[in-house]
């Protein structure tokens, strides 16, 4: 972690971006994931960091994803370009880099992936995607208690619980499912 980058800063300014309930959330995925830190050894400030700036994108409109991708040479694929929101994990990390300095890899790589997971997924990736299913804010999702006391004894299977009930609650509701999620759940499934 930059050493000049300041907690208090940050929090200042993702106050400013964020309305009241999705600060609640975005405070509820900082400090879940600093006890998921606590449990599995990563640096409380990186999951913290990560934690407070993973939706730092979550309010831009489609467009402005779309335009942020562009202006970082990076090209959406084909769900994205037909879902931008999925973009806000990727444009998060653009700018926790540019406008919040953050240079760390891995919080930003965290950031990026916090949507739908990747293969090969460092600890702090997979704490921020935990993290971001289970903060305690969160009630709608199911296994919510049982997924809760997993993330604390087994990171990879709370992994694979959620990775499974996103696809299986998107194949109900009709949602289009991102070929990424699928893929992170056949990588740790073994089926790749
Ligand atoms: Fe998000
Ligand atoms: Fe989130």
């Amino acid at each position: 972690m930059d050493k000049e980058v300041s907690m208090k800063k940050l929090r200042k300014n993702i106050e400013k971006v964020q309305t009241a309930k999705r600060l609640e959330h975005t405070m509820g995925v900082e400090y879940t994931a600093a006890c998921l830190a606590m449990k599995y050894g990563v640096s409380l400030t990186d999951a913290r960091v990560a934690g407070l700036l993973h939706d730092c994108a979550k309010c831009m409109t489609d467009e402005e994803l779309l335009k942020a991708c562009k202006k970082n040479h990076y090209d959406p694929s084909a769900f994205e370009k037909r879902n931008p929101f999925i973009l806000h994990g990727r444009v998060g990390a653009f700018l926790a880099k540019s406008e919040y300095g953050i240079e760390q890899e891995d919080i930003l790589n965290a950031i990026a992936f916090h949507t739908t997971g990747r293969r090969n997924m460092s600890v702090l990736e997979k704490i921020i995607f935990i993290a971001d299913y289970i903060e305690p804010g969160r009630n709608k999702a199911a296994h919510l208690e049982e997924i809760r006391k997993l993330a604390f004894e087994d990171l990879d299977a709370a992994l694979i619980r959620i990775l499974e009930d996103t696809l299986v609650y998107l194949k109900n509701s009709e949602g289009e499912i991102d070929p990424m999620t699928e893929i992170t759940w056949k990588y740790y499934t073994n089926q790749l």
